[in-house]
């Protein structure tokens, strides 16, 4: 029973995956993932003799409790720290089981008269390196996308020696089933997981987030694999897996290689200083100048990013859109892969205003359109439009694809100063002819325009 139970709700996760690919099916699918995890706790209660139910059903509630509490209580703008925050748990809990199985291998089956199983020695181990990885990895990349934690450069020599160590005590362990290799691997890589993550910055943040969640998901099913659980093997490696494939197409959104991201991330951290904005002209208009541009014009199209989401905007958006489009402007919205602070973030904010799925585009589908737009109309973006990413070498982000606003007849830039983006590199942009900067709050800014409309 346990066992069909298990295959269920292996099948309800592989549809809640499906679903979550789009914003349309992504309701539906969350819903599926929380039956088949429902499932699955019914699963494991089958599957052994007894239990505390006082103490298995507390931590439930209580856990239960504290979900609900953080879900209904997370900003928009927080969600990215608050997936690397449930990374670290999925790591950490990794670990702990680890340990414990390694303390009552009896309790699990995997000993044999000399000691426990090597099968179940590599997977201890591994688990328990990932899983502390993953856990300090995370924390970090809470702290960074808190913005609490800045990134600093870490030798290359560091972290291949902290691998190397690593790799030497897991097969001391394996070979010689010794606490201390044991401890000692798991505390190398609780230390190569802070070094690891440290010196990436920039514009590579997003990736990292999301190798994270694989390495849990790998975490996992390794664990998996010692406690004999079919269920948390193939649940682990649908997210181990589908993190990795998040990551690759995160690089190739980015032009970039995963091994640049991880191997070449020191020098994108450091250079996240902001450059001191430069004293070159450029041109400021007020919202009633915005209001008669776009009442003027045939196309507009939208492009937000992280502005939109801390200013809330995207419901006085989808009022100035409907404004425009009853003039018979046409009007549209580009999402950059990688705008926000986390995949999928601005069409989650468009979804939530109602904005119709059609008017929304992605980068391929509807770059080359810019040249014939009359108004492109940047909502608090600014690295995802940024022109050095394909003419300065130099650049940070040089090689990111970018939505190729410029291209536009006029650009209104919505937000409060001249600074810099999320990788800290100036935008010539501000400062073209083309261009005009509407400074304020986004939403503030939008909500006047409508009024002059
Ligand atoms: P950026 O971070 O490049 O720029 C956002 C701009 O919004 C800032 O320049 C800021 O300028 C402006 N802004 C902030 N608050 C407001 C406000 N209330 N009203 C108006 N404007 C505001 O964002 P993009 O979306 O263009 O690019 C995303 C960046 O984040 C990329 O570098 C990406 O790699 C990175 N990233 C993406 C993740 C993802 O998964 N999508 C995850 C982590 C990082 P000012 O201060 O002058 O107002």
């Amino acid at each position: 029973m346990a066992n069909i139970l298990y295959l269920i709700a292996a099948i309800c996760f592989i549809f809640a995956l499906k679903g979550l690919s789009s914003a349309q099916s992504a309701g539906s699918g969350n819903l599926c993932g929380i039956f088949g995890m429902a499932l699955s706790c019914v699963a494991a209660y089958l599957t052994v003799d007894s239990f505390d139910a006082v103490f298995i059903f507390s931590a439930l509630i209580i856990g239960g409790i504290i979900g609900i509490f953080i879900a209904k209580t997370v900003s928009m703008t927080d969600l990215p720290q608050m997936i690397a925050g449930f990374h670290s748990l999925v790591g950490l809990a990794a670990v702990l089981i680890a340990f414990s199985v390694y303390f009552a291998p009896e309790l699990f089956e995997i000993t044999h008269p000399g000691g426990i199983c090597a099968s179940s020695l590599i997977e201890m181990g591994l688990g328990s390196a990932i899983g502390a990885v993953t856990f300090t990895g995370s924390v970090i990349a809470f702290l960074k996308l808190h913005g609490s934690y800045k990134s600093r450069a870490i030798p290359l020599v560091v972290n291949a020696s902290l691998a190397v160590g690593a790799i030497a005590f897991l097969t001391y362990f394996v070979v010689t089933e010794s606490e201390i290799a044991f401890i000692l691997l798991t505390l190398l890589s609780f230390v190569f997981g802070v070094t690891l993550i440290i010196p990436i910055g920039g514009a590579d943040m997003p990736v990292i987030v999301s190798m994270l969640n694989s390495y849990s998901g790998w975490a996992a099913s390794g664990i998996g694999f010692t406690l004999h659980n079919d269920l948390l093997i193939i649940t682990g490696a649908l997210v181990g897996s589908s993190g990795a494939i998040l990551s690759y197409i995160m690089c190739k959104g980015m032009n970039r290689s995963l091994k640049e991201v991880i191997f070449a991330s020191g020098q994108g951290g450091i250079s996240q200083e902001t450059k001191s904005a430069e004293l070159r002209p450029f041109k400021k208009g007020a919202p009633e100048d915005a209001a008669f541009i776009l009442k003027n014009a045939n196309s507009v199209i939208i492009i937000p990013g992280y502005g939109m989401a801390t200013s809330q905007a995207q419901h006085a958006l989808k009022e100035m859109g409907d404004i425009l489009k009853k003039e018979g402007i046409q009007v549209r919205y580009a999402v950059h892969p990688v705008a926000g602070r986390m995949p999928g973030h601005m069409n989650v904010l468009l979804a939530e205003a109602n904005v119709p799925y059609e008017d929304v585009f992605e980068l391929d589908e509807i770059n080359r359109d810019f040249v014939s737009c009359d108004v492109a109309y940047v909502v608090g973006a600014n690295d995802v439009t940024n022109p050095a990413a394909k003419k300065d070498p130099s650049s940070i982000i040089y090689g990111m694809p970018i939505l190729e606003v410029e291209k536009a007849k006029v650009v209104l830039f919505l937000k409060r100063s001249m600074g810099s983006g999320y990788a800290g590199v100036d935008n010539e942009l501000f400062y073209a002819a083309n261009t005009m900067m509407l400074f304020g709050d986004a939403k503030k800014t939008t909500e006047s325009i409508i009024k002059s409309l």
